[in-house]
């Protein structure tokens, strides 16, 4: 490209990030309370911003619908109409309290990338189809990657039947939003349909800032091990218990919590445990404490390391109860593998990044992500934006416009130079 054009193809995109924040902005106000933003799976706000975002893929020139578990899905066709896709996508739906930039950032992105394709004319090898997920957070029926779960054919039946908190169920909810229980298979893909699932996402975390870069090449999605402990020890008088005799389940717990943050603080390998909650009775200022329950939450970036490191702190804390003679129940609640980002498109990233003039920098994601959905019938690579303080899950969140327009532009370069598996 010669510097003339370089600097024309430049200036066409560079109001991307203006663009994305006040449609952030936007979608940050459509929300079930005026001074806070929770937008939640099939509430009228889910249904509200659809419709702003079906309109906004419209502009795009997409062909944009509602699937059959309340997905927006925009197609943008390729030179020749019904060519398998790339899909790009995130979420829509919030926590309670939210940021607005956690989902949206990447839907929105996806759409603007799309409208800049468009407003050019331009028609690639390939159709482009962007995808809101209508639900990963699971606040709703603390079920999580209910959309893209859907869209990967995982979506199981048996949740149906989840109530929330107002002891409506899933399946009653569909109906109040005009969607059919009984045809969610209908929003279905596979594999052969989709070249490859990219999602822009912020970091949600403290480490592009640190580094102070913008963009970051994710590497994998990080598994996750949750476990629940009890100890169960004995109560006694605060008093006239010497301490030789106690069987303290709390002091036992204590332990176990500091043990657990000792093996992740000296760990190398991208190791994080978490003690998010504790319990501990019968809970007097006056009563030793005969039962302790608490969770215990591990990533780390590969499975193989999770796994280790869960063997060793189950090792740990046996040994701890043994020795204090407490007895342990120890459970595993929840399981997650890693999924990695597929080696040849992550290296499509990271050329884009390089391409913008950006460093090239890998970090894997702590955060579960619609990708660990779709990996059951695509291919998945993932940016993440630089977001101030790492702050997430928080009205605080923030990513600065240039970070938005570096993302944006990271992204239409990915589009535009894409290049399927069989031929990359
Ligand atoms: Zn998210």
């Amino acid at each position: 490209m010669s510097e003339m054009n370089a600097e024309t193809a430049r200036r066409q995109t560079s109001s991307l990030g203006d663009e994305i924040v006040g449609r952030i902005d936007r979608l940050g106000t459509i929300s079930e309370s005026s001074n806070s933003l929770t937008r939640i799976f099939l509430s009228p706000e889910h249904r509200a911003a659809a419709d702003l975002i079906m309109a906004w893929m419209g502009e795009a020139g997409m062909h944009a619908h509602l699937d059959a578990i309340g997905n927006v899905c925009g197609r943008y066709e390729g030179e020749r109409a019904g060519l398998p896709c790339l899909v790009l996508g995130s979420h829509y739906d919030t926590v309670r309290d939210a940021g607005k930039w956690d989902g949206p950032l990447g839907l929105i992105t996806a759409i603007s990338c799309v409208a800049d394709l468009h407003r050019r004319g331009r028609r690639m090898p390939f159709a482009i189809e962007v995808t809101g997920f209508a639900d990963e957070e699971g606040v709703r029926f603390a079920s999580t990657l209910l959309g893209s779960r859907a869209v990967a054919g995982t979506f199981s039946e048996s949740v149906l039947g989840t109530r929330d908190g107002a002891g409506i169920s899933m399946r009653e909810a569909l109906i109040q939003f005009g969607l059919d229980p009984d045809h969610v298979g209908a929003a279905a893909r596979t594999r052969g349909e989709l070249l490859a699932y990219i999602e822009l996402h912020i970091e949600q975390g403290p480490v592009l800032e640190a580094r102070n870069v913008p963009v970051g090449v994710v590497t994998a999605i990080s598994g996750a091990t949750r476990l629940a402990a009890r100890l169960t020890g004995m109560a006694g008088h605060a008093g006239t218990v010497p301490m030789a005799l106690r069987r303290d389940a709390l002091a036992g717990a204590a332990e176990c919590i500091a043990k657990i943050e000792e093996l992740c603080c000296t760990d190398e390998g991208g190791l994080v445990g978490t003690v998010g909650y504790i319990h501990a009775t019968p809970g007097a200022t006056n009563v030793i404490p005969g039962q302790a329950h608490f969770t215990i939450d591990l990533r780390a970036p590969t499975d193989i390391h999770r796994k280790r490191a869960v063997a060793d702190i189950v090792r740990q804390i046996e040994a701890i109860a043994r020795r204090r003679k407490l007895a342990l129940q120890l459970d595993v609640t929840h399981e997650n593998r890693t999924v990695p980002c597929a080696p040849w498109l992550k290296a499509q990233v990271a050329e884009a990044v390089a391409a913008e003039g950006y460093p090239v920098f890998e970090l894997p994601s702590g955060a579960g992500h619609d990708g660990m959905a779709m990996v059951d019938i695509a291919d998945i690579a993932m940016i993440f934006v630089r977001c101030r303080g790492g702050i997430s899950h928080h009205p605080d969140e923030h990513v600065e416009v240039a970070d938005a327009d570096a993302g944006a532009r990271v992204l239409l370069r990915l589009i535009e130079n894409f290049r399927p598996r069989e031929a990359a």
